[in-house]
């Protein structure tokens, strides 16, 4: 089946595109992007099914490449009513693809969950998917530790933080059946340099954090393959003006993205402007880390075996900030407010970039011919109307 899209403004790669359209084609389970742009310089196939969405805006649906669940499940649960929950919610804030993300835990759990994950992801790899639900689709698996630093752990169980070895990264790889798609790490910590040079090899984004690194440590987890930082500023060394640390090289070096938890709450609303200043509209990546008990009332939650609580978009597990209730939508809204950014721009950091960071961006994350059709239907001021996932419309 074809369709077209039409709106007052479609977000295309180059630039906004005034009275767009977005053509694609659609087999009811996935759809691929046929072209996208002006509506005077696009030829709208014969008997193509029309929808238009008036004065909204056409953006790629978001990625959220950190993010531990919501709607009262966390991902590490790994059932298919468990994610498929969580995929609901991420669909309804804009989320079209996302990496669902593991906390450090007993490597004896953290194996079972990836298999289990692990297999979700090959499913929709493959284009195998049990209904036709517009729901967010598992990109690849997020590790989130267990190599990361006991001195920036968070609120990562101590106890289960392991030496890096490529032994022990081969065996979480495998587990997932070759499913994971990021890793964060501490590129200071003995032996975990080539881990990251391990994990590079297969494919993996590793992402720098959790990290009490200086910079030259920083510089050399790059060199051996990192290609983003983790919720920039949280969990990691302090900026100090005569010892720059992992904060100073990753803000200033242009090699590699980094992402923040634009919730204004994790970062105060004028750091997250100073990072925006620092890594720009091609660098900067917005995430939620979000927790099981987004999109649900204030009350008492588990992240992995802790008890946290949540109140307003504050969670806590006693004094310590534990993950977020944001959802992508807000972080979009929050740059605009926070910073003062368009809503294009802005869009960017949770669509383009992510994709680059993940190296998928000729599948996701635009709005261009050969991409998949994960859409966004947004208001002028970043108001999630409608989600389309592989051209399915929710
Ligand atoms: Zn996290």
């Amino acid at each position: 089946m074809k369709v077209y899209l039409t709106a007052k403004t479609v977000l295309t790669p180059e630039a906004p595109v005034a009275n767009g359209v977005v053509v694609y084609e659609s087999d009811g389970k996935t759809g691929t992007i046929v072209a996208a742009g002006a509506r005077n310089a696009i030829e709208v196939p014969a008997g193509a099914k029309h929808i238009d969405y008036g004065n909204a805006v056409l953006a790629p649906g978001f990625i959220d490449i950190h993010i531990h669940g919501g709607a009262g499940h966390d991902v590490m649960e790994g059932s298919a009513s468990a994610l498929a929950a969580v995929e609901e919610l991420l669909a309804r804030h804009g989320v079209t693809s996302y990496c669902p993300t593991t906390v450090t835990a007993p490597m004896d759990v953290t194996l079972k969950s990836l298999e289990k994950i692990g297999k979700a992801v090959s499913d929709t790899r493959a284009g195998r998917f049990s209904d036709s639900g517009a729901r967010a689709r598992p990109n690849g698996i997020h590790l989130e530790g267990p190599f990361i630093s006991t001195a920036k752990c968070g609120v990562h169980p101590l106890k289960d933080i392991q030496k890096p070895s490529v032994e022990a990264f081969e065996k979480l790889w495998q587990a997932s059946g070759g499913a994971v798609s990021v890793m964060t790490a501490a590129p200071e910590v003995d032996g975990a340099l080539p881990v990251i040079e391990a994990a590079t090899k297969r494919g993996v984004m590793v992402s720098l954090g959790h990290s009490d690194a200086e910079s030259a440590e920083t510089k050399a987890g790059i060199t051996a393959g990192g290609r983003s930082a983790t919720h920039t500023f949280n969990a990691m060394r302090s900026l100090n003006h005569r010892d720059p640390g992992i904060l100073g090289t990753v803000l200033t070096d242009e090699r590699i993205f980094a992402d923040i938890v634009a919730d204004g709450v994790h970062v105060a609303p004028d750091i997250v402007k100073l990072f925006l200043l620092a890594k720009g509209k091609d660098r900067a990546i917005l995430i939620t880390d979000a927790l099981s008990a987004t999109g649900m009332p204030d009350g008492k939650y588990k992240l992995g075996v802790f008890d946290i609580e949540v109140k307003g978009n504050l969670c806590m597990n006693g004094d310590t900030i534990a993950g977020s209730v944001l959802t992508m939508d807000a972080a979009v809204r929050n740059v605009m407010s926070f910073a003062d950014w368009n809503l294009a721009n802005s869009v960017r950091l949770a669509t383009e970039n992510p994709a680059r960071a993940l190296g998928i961006e000729k599948k996701k994350g635009r709005l261009a011919a050969g991409c998949d059709a994960d859409i966004v239907v947004l208001s002028d001021e970043g108001k999630v109307i409608k989600t389309i996932v592989g051209g399915v419309v929710a």
